[in-house]
This record gives structure tokens, sequence and C-alpha cells, in this order.
């Protein structure tokens, strides 16, 4: 019998992040599908008992668990011992987790060290007359692929947003504790902190329901002749404070702050979406005085609602990008936006 194993790590609240528990949904639904299969869950970090007990009752056969302050934090060599231990332990064939920076660092090098595979940024896992097929997206999200693989264990991790998340009451779970042997060596390497972009505000919400996308028009001189920065960073944080919508921006517009030049002060090159920026995945989507062009709309396929705020009628987003392009004056429909939230 097969077994999937569903891999997570804590955050530094103990419990399990959105992406994880998306990836459990997965993991479950595969497990179902290939019909003789066993589900086992595999959870690293400071102290997993809290996230193991918040999936308690996912059907699980049984919960495998690292913790101590070694694996408290992201860490090549520790997160690495951890999941080769956490595998060899299983001995599945295939081993799902959510995409996050500490496992996309880490997976490909714990697959080669087991004999197996990896692959990352997967959207999609299923299996069909028991073979598993994966869905991937290449080319800055132009093609579409369905990928199989041979080499086992087949460690798939899934982007955000790929599935619902699977939330529950919870329970008591059983933890086994999986020993890792830890070399000096491996903690050379001391974690001294976190540091977050040079942004004053924090405006990126991988979770948010609405991507807010500002374009470099916001900087550009209006029918009067003038720029209005600082009434557009008061309406866009305003609307942002209301909503908790995350924000994306243009290349034009982080290019124009990287160039030193008067612009959206919280707005920083991290915020930048599209072909070589960051392809979020938000059910819905609002991009304001920007021109819509293909590769800055790259992603919004992802995006199940989209609409757009333009003074050009014939702007990129009238040609099928949008579901729904208001040709108007940003700033008064977002003032107006703003007040009706206002009193809602
Ligand atoms: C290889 C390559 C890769 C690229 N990758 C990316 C990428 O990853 N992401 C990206 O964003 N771009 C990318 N670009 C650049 C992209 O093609 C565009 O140049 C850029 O995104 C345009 O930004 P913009 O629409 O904000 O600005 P502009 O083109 O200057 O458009 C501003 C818009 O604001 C509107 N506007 C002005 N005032 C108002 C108002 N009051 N109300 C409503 N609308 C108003 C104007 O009508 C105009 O349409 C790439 C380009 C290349 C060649």
């Amino acid at each position: 019998m097969d077994t999937v194993l569903y891999l997570a790590h804590t955050q530094s609240d103990e419990t399990l992040s959105k992406g994880a528990l998306e990836a459990l949904t997965a993991a479950k639904e595969l497990t179902a599908q290939l019909g003789s299969a066993n589900l086992v869950v595999a959870i690293l970090g400071g102290d997993v008992q809290t996230a193991a007990d918040s999936v308690a009752d996912c059907g699980a056969s049984k919960f495998l668990g690292v913790s101590g302050e070694a694996f408290a934090q992201s860490r090549y060599a520790t997160d690495a011992a951890a999941i080769e231990a956490l595998c060899r332990t299983a001995q599945p064939a295939i081993v799902l987790c959510g995409s996050s920076s500490r496992f996309n660092r880490v997976l490909p090098g714990v697959a080669s060290r087991l004999g197996g595979c990896a692959d990352l940024h997967a959207t999609e896992v299923k299996a069909d007359g028991g073979s598993t097929s994966i869905t991937r997206w290449y080319y800055r999200q132009r093609i579409r692929a369905a990928q199989v693989r041979d080499k086992r264990p087949w460690f798939v991790a899934l982007e955000t947003g790929s599935d619902a998340p699977w939330i529950t009451a919870g329970g008591k779970a059983a933890v086994e504790s999986v020993p890792v042997a830890l070399p000096e060596s491996s903690l050379r390497t001391t974690v001294e902190g976190l540091q977050k972009p040079p942004g004053q505000t924090q405006t990126i919400r991988p979770d948010a329901d609405l991507l807010y996308v500002a374009g470099a028009g916001w900087t550009k001189k209006q029918a009067d002749g003038e720029a209005h920065i600082q009434d557009a960073e008061s309406i866009i944080l305003d609307f942002l404070g209301k909503t908790q919508a995350s924000l994306g921006g243009s290349k034009s517009l982080v290019d124009i702050s990287g160039t030193g030049q008067a612009v959206l002060s919280f707005m920083t090159h991290l915020n930048q979406i599209g072909q070589t920026g960051a392809i979020p995945r938000h059910p819905k989507g609002l991009s304001t005085c920007c021109h819509g062009e293909e590769p800055h709309a790259v992603g919004w396929r992802f995006i199940h609602e989209r609409r757009a705020i333009n003074l050009d009628a014939n702007c990129g987003w009238a040609h099928g990008k949008a579901d729904v392009l208001y040709v108007a004056d940003a700033f008064e429909v977002m003032r107006k936006v703003n007040a009706l939230l206002e009193k809602s």
C-alpha cells in the first residue's frame, strides 16, 4: 500500500499556514483517489502538538513530528535532516506540502538524498487509474503541463490558492516523535531575526480576498496639469486599510520608486506583479491607473473576478484582460468607494 505523506512546518505561532491547510485538502483527496493508499501526517517545528491537534481528525493513520528549538526556524541543514528522518520513517511514495520559501529551498536536496525527485510550484495533484500526476505552469504561466514521474519518493509542493484549506475543529493527535541526528555542523548557521522590506506599511497580504493593483497613472499629471501623489497615497492606503486587500504594483510604478522620483512611499519592488514580478492568486483583482499590457497582466488568469479602472477606453483591460472595465478617473472612483466603505 502506497503512503501519501502530508508534510508541514509550523509558523511562528505554532499553527499551520493557510497554504499548508490547502495542501492537506489535496493530500486527503489524492489518498482517496489512489484507493488503497494510506495518509500519514508529518510536521516539523519548535512545538508541533498544537498544529497536529488542529488536523487531528483529518483521517491520517499516523502523526509524525520533529520538534525542538533547532527546528523552530527555517535553516537548510536542520530542515533537510528533519524531513529526511520523517521520510525514512514513513517510507512514502508521494510527499505533499504547501509551497513556502522554507520548503521550496530544501525539498530538492532532500529528494536527492532519498533517491527521489521534487516538483515545486504545482497547482494540482491527482491520481487516475492508480497513476499520480501533477499540473504545473511554465513560461511565466503561459503553458500548462501535466506531469508524471517514475522516481519515488516524489515531493510535490503546491502553490497557495490551489485548493480550499482543510479546516475543522481538530482534536487530540498522538504524535510519534521522530529522532533526528544533528551533527554539530548543521547548527553553524544561526538565524538572528527577520527583516521586513523597507516599505513603511505592510501591504503584501497573500491570503487577502482582493488584489489591488496600482499602476503608474497614479503618479502622472492629471487633468489639472499636476501630479497628485499625496492624494494617491492617502486614497490607496485608506482603501487598503478598510479592505485589508493586498497591494500589487505595475513594473512602471515600482521602477519609478527605484529611480528616486516622487512616488507612493509604501510601494517596493516586492509589490510588482506580472511577467517579471509575482503571480498572485487572489479570488478578486482590481487594477487602477494601470494600462493592462500583456507583461503586466500575466497571471491574471488565476484571479477569478477581474476589474479595472482606467481613463482610456482602449486600454489593455478592454481587450479581454478584465471582466469589467470602468472607464473613469480612478481618483474619483476610489474616493467614492472609500466613502461607501466608511458607511458600511
Ligand atoms: C520583457 C518585459 C517584461 C515586463 N514585465 C513586467 C511585469 O512583470 N510587470 C509589469 O507590470 N510590467 C512589466 N513590463 C512593463 C509593461 O509592459 C508596462 O510597461 C508597464 O507595466 C506599464 O505600467 P502602467 O500600466 O502602470 O503604466 P502606464 O503604461 O504609464 O499606464 C498608466 C495608465 O494610467 C492611466 N491613468 C492615468 N491617470 C488615470 C486616472 N486618473 N484614472 C484612471 N486611469 C488613469 C492611463 O490611462 C494609463 O493607461 C514588462 C515589459 C517587458 C518588455
